[in-house]
């Protein structure tokens, strides 16, 4: 039994994305991956941006397993 080369009719085609267009988005996601950071490391905690304990309790669990000082 021969074996068969992967079709290739009807595959789209892949076009390469750019740095250049990359970039943007790769700045957004890491900002918001930082201000994600701050939430779980640090509001509620060392310093309060919003009042209460809502966004404490919602990111304790997540504090803990980073490792982030919490109580
Ligand atoms: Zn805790």
């Amino acid at each position: 039994m021969a074996q068969s080369a992967a079709p290739t009719a009807g595959v789209p085609a892949i076009t390469p994305v750019s740095l250049k267009a990359l970039a943007p988005w790769a700045v957004f996601f890491g900002m918001l991956m930082l201000v994600l950071l701050y939430f779980v490391g640090a509001e509620q905690g060392a310093i309060s941006v919003i009042a209460g304990e809502g966004v404490h309790e919602w990111v304790h669990d997540g504090r803990h397993l980073l490792g982030f000082p919490c109580h």
